[in-house]
C-alpha cells in the first residue's frame, strides 16, 4: 500500500491525523504531511478509513 496526497486539494481539517496520527500529520502550514507513504499492515485500516473520510478527497491508494 502506498499513500498519495494532493497538497492542493488537502484544506487541513486533521481527519486523516485523527485517524492514522502514525501516517499523516498537519504541519503549521495547514497542509498534511505524510509521515510514512508506505505503511504497515497494522496501520491499514486505519489509512483506509482516513482516505475514506478526508472531506476533499485529497488522499489516495495505490497498490
Ligand atoms: S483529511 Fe484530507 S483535507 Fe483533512 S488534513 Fe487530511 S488530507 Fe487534508
Amino acid at each position: 500500500m502506498r499513500v498519495e496526497a494532493d497538497l492542493d486539494v488537502c484544506v487541513g481539517s486533521g481527519t486523516c491525523e485523527l485517524l492514522a496520527p502514525d501516517v499523516f500529520e498537519v504541519g503549521e502550514d495547514g497542509v498534511v504531511r505524510v509521515l510514512r507513504p508506505q505503511p504497515g499492515q497494522a496501520d491499514e485500516d486505519a489509512v483506509r478509513d482516513a482516505v475514506a473520510q478526508c472531506p476533499t478527497g485529497a488522499l489516495g491508494l495505490a497498490d
